[in-house]
């Protein structure tokens, strides 16, 4: 009997749930990958996420030749290509991993009616988190939870899974006939990233598939993991994993990573070791909070999820916005760090909340335009961690926390203080002094001789003006 397992952002194969129970069921498994019109023709596609995308499906497809099987890919609706070609090829079932984004619910809710229709089954299972959205809930009223602290005290108590042994015996592909009829119901060579309409010419600062994400967690968890609390706030610094791409295209198991920080505390007796690696697992709870969220209040995706930020008088200054998009808003540490997402396709945490708070505290644009600009270029770019991280910039989401302003020079002062980030990614202003790179103060000739520009705005002045449009927002609600 032949199963099919649908991949989505569970790009590979070892520590894998949904691809384990398949095997289980069945010795004939195939993999199947869709490249899906309804996300990929969206004005928000970032050409370093496809090119990253594109590069672990052909590793993954490598994989699976290995084990003497197949990665077929689609590309048309899911809910018309998967059923069509299950059909043809009279497979038992489609099994996949479930997802928490809204579209993607829907989706596999009709892939999944689509499929019963031709009586084909269906088999889901919860593989990208290590805790399903329902499991940790309000102790009090059995709700999903909305403050992080609390969340992960729950979380953070509960066993975790192991990581998964995918298969013992390697399942088998399928035969000469079988893959003609694929062919002639819709599979196709994995196309090139510039096939879809995506060029990405900069080098792809990680590299795509599962053997390269183990060695980067097996990198980070001997080295940087022992002192992540310290240096995970310097952007100049590799301080933290770089794994984001991998997790949000499941290239690696959580299962897996979360089993490496309990080896790190187990050979470590130093407490200040162990505080290292507690900070880095409660950065991996963040992402299964943000997700249980975006689960459970699908609304999150749309707007504010606080009532005074649904009418907030937002700035709609274009020549603002593009200095923003492009760094040119004269305040280098901004300005930095968006060149090194234009550049590179990631940017360290520590200055995406820095231009997120820039955009929507200083200029005073609605959260939601640098939202979709960073889902437009991080190799990372994810639905719940971005839009979280947006709303907990501009102090519209659940966290209680009311309004938190950041101060570019003090930012700056606190963690690049000695201009090493600035200056990689503004070398322009390279000859320039730290303290004057660092204190934000360069002179006018300076700055007309680096062909930097002058400040768009002033920190102070809109800090307060701000302050008082929120003040009244939150009065008006
Ligand atoms: P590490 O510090 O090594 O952390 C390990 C892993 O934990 C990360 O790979 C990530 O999966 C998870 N993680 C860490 N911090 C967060 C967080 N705050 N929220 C959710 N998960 C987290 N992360 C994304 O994966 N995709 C995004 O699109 C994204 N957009 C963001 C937008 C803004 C405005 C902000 C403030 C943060 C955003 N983040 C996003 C969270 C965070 O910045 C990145 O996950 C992190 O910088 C990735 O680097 P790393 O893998 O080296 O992280």
């Amino acid at each position: 009997d032949l199963i099919l397992f649908w991949h989505r952002r569970d790009l590979r194969i070892s520590d894998h749930k949904g691809l384990a129970s398949a095997r289980e069921k069945s010795s004939q498994l195939v993999g199947i990958f869709c490249l899906d019109p309804n996300i990929l023709e969206k004005d928000d596609v970032a050409p370093a996420r496809v090119t990253y995308m594109i590069g672990c499906l052909e590793k993954l497809q490598q994989q699976y030749q290995k084990l003497g099987s197949q990665l077929l890919i689609l590309q048309d609706k899911p809910s018309q290509a998967i059923p069509k070609l299950a059909k043809a090829l009279e497979a038992k079932a489609v099994y996949w991993n479930l997802d928490v984004e809204p579209y993607a619910k829907e989706r596999d809710q009709q892939v999944s009616e689509a499929l019963k229709s031709v009586n084909i089954g269906v088999e889901t299972v919860w593989d990208q988190l290590l805790h399903t959205p329902d499991e940790i809930r309000t102790k009090s009223a059995n709700e999903p939870y909305k403050v992080y602290t609390p969340y992960w005290n729950n979380w953070s108590k509960r066993k975790k899974q192991k990581p998964i042994h995918t298969f013992s015996q390697n399942p088998t592909g399928l035969n000469e006939e079988q893959l003609k009829t694929a062919r002639k119901n819709g599979i196709i060579d994995l196309p090139t990233p510039k096939d879809l309409g995506f060029v990405w010419e900069n080098e792809l600062v990680l590299e795509p598939g599962e053997e390269a994400a183990q060695n980067r967690l097996e990198e980070f968890c001997d080295r940087a993991l022992f002192e992540y609390d310290e240096q995970r706030n310097f952007p100049a610094n590799d301080g933290t994993s770089q794994l984001s791409a991998a997790l949000k295209f499941g290239v690696i198991g959580i299962r897996t990573v979360w089993a490496k920080t309990l080896e790190a505390m187990e050979n470590t007796r130093s407490d200040e070791a162990r505080n290292h690696i507690k900070v880095w697992q409660q950065e991996l709870a963040w992402r299964e909070f943000y997700q249980q969220a975006m689960y459970h209040f699908p609304e999150l995706a749309n707007g504010p999820y606080r009532d005074h930020f649904k009418d907030f008088p937002w700035s709609e200054n274009q020549e603002h916005f593009q200095a923003w998009c492009e760094g040119k808003t004269g305040y280098p540490i901004v300005d930095a760090a968006m060149r090194q997402l234009n550049e590179s396709g990631w940017m360290h945490n520590r200055c995406r909340m820095i231009v997120a708070n820039f955009l929507t505290k200083d200029l005073m644009i609605n959260w939601q335009w640098g939202e979709k600009y960073f889902m437009q270029k991080l190799i990372d770019g994810d639905l719940s961690a971005n839009n979280g991280g947006w709303q907990w910039s501009a102090s519209s989401g659940m966290d209680p926390k009311p309004l938190r302003i950041f101060n570019p020079t003090t930012q700056t002062q606190k963690y690049d203080p000695e201009g090493e980030y600035i200056r990689q990614w503004l070398p322009e202003l390279s000859s320039l002094e730290t303290e004057d790179l660092v204190s934000g103060k360069i002179s006018s000739q300076d700055r007309e001789a680096c062909d930097y520009p002058e400040p768009i705005v002033d920190h102070k002045q809109q800090q307060k003006q701000f302050k008082s449009l929120y003040k009244e927002q939150k009065e008006a609600s």
